[in-house]
């Protein structure tokens, strides 16, 4: 009974979801085709218009391929494997991206645990970990990233300079489609959530006003799985 309410939970979550997406492609496809149809009455704002349809196909194209990822089959692809070289390629591939807004990564200390992962997907959480504190900063700063490991678990602190999030919203983060960004889908933390449950780990956001945001990643160190 108990795995029946399991089961049904989570097709109302995939409802909920859907109702999600339904609602967020829905407005842009209608001011998509409210644009198109002032286009076709020869309106002289040509060039504006082409801009907004065009930021609005880009949101549809955000959204639909992040949704490609949530419906990948989750963790199947598993293997024992250190987490830091997975921390260093995110690093390496976020530096050049990074730069443009002078912001810095940097990893202040190693770590050998070994874990149970999926690589591609936790590769997917701190790309979007990353990508947040980027974007949040928006001017130089610098991203702190470390690792450590207690007896149970390996924690992967990702700290950055940017103004915080305000207490009131903290809850509220990891709802599909929470965004208070003009180009975001506010599916990146959901996903991060999503992936590290399935790794049974566990995911927190720590900030206070003004003071920058640090996103906390524990996972369980292999021996303890
Ligand atoms: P998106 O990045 O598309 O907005 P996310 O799910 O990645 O969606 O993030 C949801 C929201 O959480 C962001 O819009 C932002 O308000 C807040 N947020 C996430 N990470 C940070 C951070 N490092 N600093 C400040 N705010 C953040
Ligand atoms: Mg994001």
């Amino acid at each position: 009974a108990e795995d029946m309410l399991i089961r049904s939970e989570k097709l109302t979550n995939a409802g909920q979801l859907a109702a999600g997406v339904v609602h967020e492609i829905r407005n842009p496809l209608t001011s998509l085709k409210g644009f198109v149809d002032l286009l076709e009455a020869g309106i002289d704002r040509e060039r504006e218009y082409y801009k907004i349809i065009k930021d609005e196909i880009e949101k549809i194209e955000s959204i639909s391929s992040e949704l490609l990822f949530i419906s990948k089959p989750l963790t199947n692809n598993q293997t024992v494997c250190q987490i830091q070289p997975i921390v260093d390629e995110v690093i390496s591939l976020m530096q050049t991206h990074a730069k443009q807004y002078d912001v810095e990564i940097i990893r202040s200390n190693s770590c050998e645990a070994l874990l149970y992962l999926d690589r591609s997907q936790i590769k997917q959480v701190f790309i979007n970990l990353v990508k947040n504190a980027i974007e949040a900063m928006q001017s130089e700063g610098t991203i702190d990233i470390s690792i450590d490991q207690n007896e149970n678990n390996c924690n992967v602190y990702i700290e950055d300079e940017g103004p915080g999030i305000p207490q009131h919203l903290l809850h509220k983060i990891k709802e599909p489609f929470f965004t208070t960004k003009e180009e975001g889908t506010g599916l990146g933390l959901m996903i991060t959530n999503r992936i590290i449950e399935n790794h049974n780990g566990e995911f927190k956001v720590e900030s206070s006003e003004s003071e920058g945001a640090t996103c906390i990643v524990s996972l369980p160190l292999h021996d303890h799985e």
